[in-house]
């Protein structure tokens, strides 16, 4: 998606070989004008999937996830990684180790909003090693739902995430695809 392409090498700031930062419209600061380009984009996609569901991770997954929402016009549940005393009911749980903050974190989601007649669209902001979405899929699994597939804003393609969820059987459609992060420059598959 060329309009995501140019804010990346307009905004992004690369940390290092490996991380890329985008605070200035998606991880801390949000377009929302950009976000809704985002969500039209992952609703053309998927629009002929039967999706009745979209599942993010908090926090930086839900603005993209709800702008696709609105279009498809289906709830967006986030999973969430800190159990709060209102999440009373049961709950679907995996385990998933992050790549940014190299910690293990449980996540939640209440088996109130998910059925085995769920077909969902996992939507998240960056896809590296996949462990954020592969949680998110056991999650679903446990619910007894489908899986239409997985849409990723920004995609690390020198990383293993693509090749662990499409070798589980996953459609991944990502907006961007990055190829390098070297000397302060992104380059992308294009
Ligand atoms: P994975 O679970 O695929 O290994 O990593 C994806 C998750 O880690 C995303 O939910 C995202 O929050 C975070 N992440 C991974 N790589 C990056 C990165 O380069 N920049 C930022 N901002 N977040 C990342």
């Amino acid at each position: 998606m060329e309009l995501l392409k140019q804010r990346i090498r307009e905004q992004g700031v690369v940390l290092s070989d490996k991380v890329l930062k985008v605070d200035a419209f998606l991880n801390h600061q949000i377009d929302p004008a950009l976000m809704r380009e985002l969500g039209h984009e992952f609703a053309e996609r998927f629009r002929t999937e039967g999706i009745t569901k979209i599942v993010t991770l908090e926090a930086s997954g839900i603005a993209p996830a709800v702008m696709a929402g609105l279009e498809l016009d289906v709830p967006v549940i986030f999973a969430r990684k800190h159990q709060s005393l209102t999440l009373t009911e049961d709950l679907l749980t995996a385990s998933v180790y992050s790549f940014t903050k190299q910690v293990e974190n449980t996540i939640v989601v209440s088996t109130k909003h998910l059925s085995s007649s769920d077909r969902v669209l996992i939507i998240d902001d960056f896809l590296a090693n996949g462990e954020a979405a592969k949680g998110l899929i056991s999650i679903i699994n446990q619910a007894g739902a489908s899986i239409a597939g997985v849409g990723i804003v920004i995609e690390k393609s020198f990383q293993n995430g693509r090749r662990d969820l499409e070798r589980l059987g996953h459609r991944v459609e990502s907006l961007a695809r990055v190829q390098r992060l070297h000397d302060g420059q992104v380059s992308f598959i294009e």
